[in-house]
């Protein structure tokens, strides 16, 4: 296992917006976490990357403890997140974005750094023709791509995404569903947290369900996908 996450526990406050979640995410996969509004998906990633304290429970990456490591130590183990809402660098080009996103890497110079800005530039070509362009003045898909892009440059084994398809136009989220597939065949593990329970599940190999802080459903996504009580709360009902 890759990640995996026992008993978590996480507050604001009095508000338990994670109670006593577990959940492993296999290495190679693609995982996601479906749920609500408000559900807790988001205060999920934050606590794996870091952001937020646990208040009970235990993380571990690659069988290492990261329960209470600091979120710089967490990227440079390997764990990179894609946030919710972009939060580009809007005063900044585009690749002074992706440069940001390997803040942790010392190695800028080198070919293998040339190499990653190259990988990404070929993943999402929009960029490479946005190379010197202010990230604000992009469009929501195109700050997306770059949100993603960004969180690759530190070469992370584990990429955290946050609602990739919010806000986008149907054509543009096949797109973004179909580069996060191609982005874990490359080789890396995927945790994807999606309001739209259809794309994610389609996408996932393993899948879980939060409602109110809590994990009510695991399975395949494939399975979750076919299963009644899912479509009829999830999937309009298809
Ligand atoms: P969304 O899709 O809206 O981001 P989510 O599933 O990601 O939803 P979270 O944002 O993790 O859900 O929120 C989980 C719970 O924690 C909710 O009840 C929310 O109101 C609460 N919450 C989130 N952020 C804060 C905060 N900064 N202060 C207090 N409560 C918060």
């Amino acid at each position: 296992m890759l990640l995996e996450v026992e008993g978590l526990c996480v507050n604001y406050g009095h508000i338990e917006a994670i109670r006593d979640i577990s959940f492993n995410v296999p290495e190679g996969s693609v995982t996601t976490l479906i749920g609500a509004n408000g559900a807790g998906k988001t205060t999920t990633l934050k606590t794996l990357s870091g952001i937020r304290k646990v208040r009970a429970g235990s993380v571990k990456f690659d069988g290492k403890d990261i329960t209470h490591a600091a979120p710089y130590d967490r990227v440079k183990l390997g764990i990179s997140q894609s946030p919710e809402g972009r939060r580009c660098f809007v005063g900044m080009t585009v690749r002074e974005n992706l440069d940001m996103g390997a803040f942790v890497r010392n190695d800028r110079k080198s070919k293998a750094y040339q190499e990653d800005i190259d990988r990404v530039l070929a993943l999402f070509p929009r960029l490479a023709e946005r190379i010197n362009q202010s990230a604000g003045t992009m469009s929501g898909g195109e700050q997306q791509m770059l949100a993603i892009g960004r969180a690759l440059m530190a070469r992370p084994r584990l990429i955290l995404l946050d609602e990739p398809s919010m806000g986008l136009a149907p054509k543009l989220i096949a797109q973004i569903f179909s580069i996060i597939k191609e982005i874990n065949e490359q080789g890396t593990t995927v945790l994807l947290v999606e309001q739209n329970a259809a794309q994610a599940l389609k996408a996932a190999d393993d899948a879980h369900i939060l409602e109110t802080g809590e994990i009510v459903r695991s399975g395949k996504g494939s399975e979750l996908a076919g299963d009644d009580s899912v479509k009829a709360a999830y999937l309009g009902g298809d």
